[in-house]
C-alpha cells in the first residue's frame, strides 16, 4: 500500500464528520460545551445604578466644601430597595454597602474610608466626590439586546458566570460526544492481573478514555476484545448502541490477527489507509450507522499520536468546535531533531519548556522514540513535527503539537 498523506487522510474523515444536535443543558453542566444558538441579554445589567464601594451616598455638590458634616437619614444593604418617596436631601447622606442600589436623590458614594461617623446620627465627609463617582451605571457591563454568546463560541467559566448575569440558567450546546474505547488483543490483561508470559497490561484503555475525556467528550468503557471477529463486532456494536463515536486500538495491521480492518468493513462504509507519518502509519476508519469509527495502531504512542492527529480533531467537529485541527505553534529546536528521509512526517515525543528573557518556547527529545515507549510519551508535553527531509538543526523553528501539560 502507497502512503497518504496527514492531510488527505484527515480531510477525508473529517468531510464525512457534522457537528451533533444541539440540547439544552443546565449552565454548570455545559463547561467546555460549543454554543448552538446565540444568547442574549433581555435587560442591562446592572439593571440599576448601585454603589461599588461601601460608603455614603450622597449629593455631590454637599462635598464641594470638605470637609463637611451631613445627616445620615437611611441605611441601604445590598438586597435592599430604596423608597423612592424619599430622595436624599441637601445636607443628608445614606449609609450604602457594595451593590445596593442608589437612592434616588444621590448621584455619587464617598467610600467609607474617607468619612467619620459623628455623634447624634451624622457623617463627616474628609473630602470631596464628583457626581457618579463610585456608583456603578445601568448597562455599565453588559445592555440590554447585547449578544453575550454567539453560536460556535467554546464555553468557558467566566461565559457560564456571564449567562447567568444576564439570567440564564440554562444554554442550547452541542451535544457532549459520547466516545466508546475498545482494545482488542489476545495478550491484553487489566491490572492488577498477574501477567503469563506473552501477556502485557492494558494501556491504551486509561490511555484514550483519558484523551477522550481531556478533549471534553463523555467517556465510556466498551472494555478489551479478543482477537475474533466475532468478538470485536459485538463489542464494537455495542459500542455503537451507546455512543457518538468509538476508538478502538490494536488489529488495525496485517497481522494474521489483525480483523478489525474485516469487521468495519462489514459494518458499513469503511477505509483504511497507511499514513504517511511515525509513529501510528496504519489507520482504520469508518463511518458506521452513521458513527465516526476510528481503528487506531496497537502500539500505545501510535495510539496517542493518531488519537492527536485524526480523532481529537473529528470529536471537536462533532462537539461542534470551529475549529476542529487544534494549530499547531512555533518553537525553537533546543537540539538536532536527526532523521532520515522515509516519505513520512516524524511527531517526534518532545518536552516543551520556556526559556530565556522573551520567554520563547523551546523542545527537546522527550526520550525512546519506539512506538511502544510510553515512558517518554509520559515525560513529554509536546509532539515535535520534522517534515520528511534530513531533520531539524537547533535553533531552526519548528511546529509543535501542544499536548497536556504544555506551558500555556
Ligand atoms: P497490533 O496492532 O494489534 O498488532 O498491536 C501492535 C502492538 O501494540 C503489539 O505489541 C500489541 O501488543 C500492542 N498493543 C495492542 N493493544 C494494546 C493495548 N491496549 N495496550 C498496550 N499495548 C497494546
Ligand atoms: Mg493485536
Amino acid at each position: 500500500m502507497t502512503l497518504t498523506a496527514v492531510e488527505e487522510v484527515r480531510a477525508a474523515i473529517l468531510t464525512s464528520c457534522a457537528p451533533l444536535p444541539s440540547a439544552e443543558l443546565l449552565l454548570v453542566d455545559a463547561l467546555g460545551c460549543v454554543a448552538a444558538a446565540a444568547v442574549t441579554a433581555d435587560a442591562d445589567v446592572p439593571a440599576w445604578a448601585n454603589t461599588a464601594m461601601d460608603g455614603y451616598a450622597v449629593r455631590a455638590e454637599d462635598t464641594t466644601d470638605a470637609p463637611v458634616e451631613l445627616e445620615v437619614v437611611a441605611v441601604l444593604a445590598a438586597g435592599a430597595a430604596p423608597d423612592p418617596a424619599r430622595p436624599v436631601g441637601p445636607g443628608q447622606a445614606v449609609r450604602i454597602m457594595t451593590g445596593a442600589p442608589m437612592p434616588p436623590g444621590a448621584d455619587s458614594v464617598v467610600i467609607v474610608e474617607w468619612t467619620s461617623p459623628v455623634h447624634g446620627g451624622r457623617v463627616r465627609v474628609d473630602v470631596p466626590v464628583a457626581p457618579g463617582q463610585n456608583v456603578r451605571e445601568p448597562g455599565s457591563d453588559v445592555r440590554a439586546g447585547q449578544e453575550v454568546v454567539s453560536p460556535g463560541t467554546l464555553l468557558t467559566p467566566a461565559l457560564l458566570g456571564l449567562m447567568a448575569s444576564v439570567g440564564r440558567d440554562t444554554v442550547e450546546v452541542h451535544r457532549r460526544p459520547r466516545v466508546g474505547v475498545l482494545s482488542t488483543g489476545d495478550e491484553l490483561v487489566e491490572p492488577p492481573a498477574e501477567l503469563r508470559t506473552g501477556q502485557i497490561y492494558d494501556s491504551n484503555r486509561p490511555l484514550l478514555l483519558g484523551l477522550v475525556i481531556e478533549a471534553g467528550c463523555t467517556p465510556v468503557d466498551l472494555g478489551c476484545a479478543r482477537d475474533d471477529r466475532g468478538a470485536i463486532a459485538a463489542a464494537l456494536e455495542s459500542g455503537l448502541d451507546r455512543c457518538d463515536a468509538v476508538l478502538l486500538s490494536g488489529g488495525v495491521s496485517i497481522g494474521d490477527f489483525d480483523f478489525v480492518k474485516d469487521v468495519f468493513g462489514r459494518l458499513g462504509a469503511a477505509r483504511s489507509w497507511d499514513v504517511a507519518m511515525k509513529p501510528g502509519k496504519p489507520l482504520a476508519w469508518g463511518l458506521l450507522r452513521g458513527r465516526p469509527v476510528f481503528g487506531l495502531p496497537g502500539n500505545p504512542v501510535s495510539a496517542a499520536v493518531s488519537f492527536e492527529v485524526f480523532a481529537r480533531p473529528a470529536l471537536r467537529l462533532l462537539a461542534g468546535h470551529p475549529e476542529p485541527v487544534p494549530p499547531t505553534v512555533a518553537a525553537v529546536a533546543g537540539e538536532d531533531f536527526g532523521r532520515r528521509p522515509d516519505g513520512k512526517v516524524h511527531l517526534v515525543r518532545a518536552r516543551a519548556t520556556r526559556e530565556g528573557p522573551d520567554g520563547r518556547l523551546h523542545v527537546r527529545s522527550a526520550g525512546g522514540q519506539g512506538s511502544h515507549m510510553l515512558a517518554a510519551l509520559a515525560a513529554g508535553n509536546a509532539l515535535v513535527v520534522v517534515p520528511d527531509g534530513s531533520g531539524v538543526s537547533a535553533g531552526e523553528t519548528v511546529q509543535v503539537v501542544l499536548l497536556a501539560g504544555a506551558p500555556g
